[in-house]
């Protein structure tokens, strides 16, 4: 079976990696491409927080996926010998607006209730967990889930094609132009240089270009429109030049969220902030807001002596109701797009494999299927 992925992202990259190891055990070879245009992993899953979690439990089955999601990272990352991209080193969450304090600890209560690791911890304990911190003020609700932590999208991306490639898969820089379809089947795509590729199924894993690749033959997919006047695709990231030892975990407080890379920077973001972002924000203004993340991160960590090193603008692959699209669109035609890409990659790249490769139907996939707008 030859099989094209559109996207080297953690979606194309986890379903290169699983689908070639699948294909081994299959009873027909599988041949599998990858195709970006632009370098593996530099798309949204590069530029991502990367935050690996379960942590709403208010719609218990996609909480159940994203608890199967999180064991999945755990094997993987076993299955590379616990890498320096994958990082399992817990989340802290604090409010203290009395609405929001609330919010929290119900949700702690809830998520317990389900036996996910959470917890309220003291000020004493964020002290001992974050010692760089800045202590909240005193009436902050803190939580703390052990069981989270985060994966560095381009070094990730990078290990699943590395080991997909060593197993048979080919990766190709280039253009997909559009689509290719004989009658209803897709056939395959064609180049920007002109060039046709044949395959028996094409994967759309373009994240949130998707609507783009998928329009070349009059098909839609319900994902936020980044181009739209105040879309809220579009955000903000910030990297910090090196900033050592300043957090272990993550840490989503009021006005910020951050998170250290595997080159011991920091890695800020705001959604207040992300309001003021869209797809033609001047590079000035994206360093403006990105010195706002920075004043923020030294007040949070007093000790903290970096500069920004990188503000860059990304786009969340947001569907409409922020729920995955994953299914057949057409014979021949499969996509995989979804929000949380980073958390639930490697566990989809696992049930689509098999509804792929077994023309099996994964149940737990039925409530995300793209035609059911
Ligand atoms: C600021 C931010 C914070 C986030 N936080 C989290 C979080 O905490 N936890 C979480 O789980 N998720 C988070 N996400 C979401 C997550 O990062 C995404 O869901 C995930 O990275 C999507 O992966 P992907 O492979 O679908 O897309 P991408 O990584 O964008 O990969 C798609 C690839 O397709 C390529 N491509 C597209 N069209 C074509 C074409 N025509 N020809 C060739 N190549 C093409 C692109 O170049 C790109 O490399 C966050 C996202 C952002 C932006």
């Amino acid at each position: 079976m030859r099989i094209i992925i559109v996207g080297a992202g953690i979606i194309g990259a986890a379903l290169a990696d699983r689908l070639v190891h699948d294909g081994l055990a299959a009873s027909s070879p599988v041949q599998i491409t990858v195709i970006d245009d632009h370098p593996p992993g530099s798309g949204t899953s590069g530029t991502s927080l990367a935050w690996l979690n379960a942590n709403d439990p208010s719609d218990l089955a996609y909480h159940s996926l994203r608890v199967a999601a999180l064991r999945t990272w755990q094997e993987l990352a076993a299955g590379f010998s616990n890498p320096a991209w994958y990082r399992p080193v817990g989340n802290i969450t604090w409010a203290t607006a009395a609405s929001a304090r609330k919010r929290l600890a119900a949700r702690v209560n809830a998520l317990a209730a389900h036996n996910y690791p959470a917890r309220l911890i003291t000020e004493a304990q964020l002290q001992h967990l974050e010692p760089a911190a800045r202590r909240p003020a005193p009436e902050a609700v803190i939580a703390h889930y052990p069981g989270e932590g985060y994966a560095d999208g381009i070094p990730a991306v990078q290990a699943l094609l590395d080991r997909a490639s060593r197993a048979g898969a080919t990766v190709l820089k280039e253009q997909v132009a559009r689509l290719i379809s004989r009658g209803s089947q897709v056939t395959g795509v064609r180049l920007a240089s002109g060039q046709d590729l044949v395959a028996d199924v094409t994967i759309c894993a373009a994240g949130w270009r998707s609507p783009i690749l998928l329009a070349t033959i009059g098909l839609q997919l319900a994902l936020a429109d980044a181009t739209e006047p105040r879309s809220p695709a579009p955000c903000l990231i910030a990297t910090t030049t090196s900033a050592p030892g300043m957090v272990t975990g993550l840490l989503h407080t009021p006005d910020l969220y951050l998170r250290s890379t595997i080159g011991q920077r920091l890695l800020l973001e705001a959604s207040d902030l992300d309001t003021d972002i869209d797809m033609t924000t001047p590079q000035p203004h994206l360093d403006e807001l990105a010195a706002e993340l920075l004043d923020r991160a030294r007040r949070l960590l007093p000790g903290l002596n970096a500069r920004i090193a990188q503000a860059k603008r990304c786009v969340r692959p947001l569907p409409t109701d922020d729920r995955p699209l994953i299914g057949w669109q057409q014979e021949g035609l499969y996509t995989v797009v979804t929000h949380s890409g980073m958390t639930l990659g490697p566990h989809l790249a696992r049930l689509t494999s098999r509804e792929i490769l077994a023309d099996e139907t994964a149940e737990v996939l039925a409530a995300y299927r793209p035609g059911r707008f």
